[in-house]
């Protein structure tokens, strides 16, 4: 069986990793697409940023 774990995005406040199985809600917007979700160091709902993948 596959399970995506990869990180979805990462907290605002903190900057932890935000992986799928904390999502609680996705829905989408005209600028794409948006979720909430549980950071498990805040203990409090964020909405996760973007991982911006750096090769520079
Ligand atoms: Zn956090």
């Amino acid at each position: 069986m596959y399970a995506d774990t990869r990180p979805v995005g990462r907290c605002p406040r903190c900057g932890t990793e935000i992986t799928p199985e904390r999502v609680i809600i996705r829905y989408e917007r005209t600028d794409g697409e948006a979720m909430y979700a549980t950071c498990p160091d805040c203990r409090d709902v964020v909405r996760p940023e973007p991982i911006v993948e750096s090769t520079a």
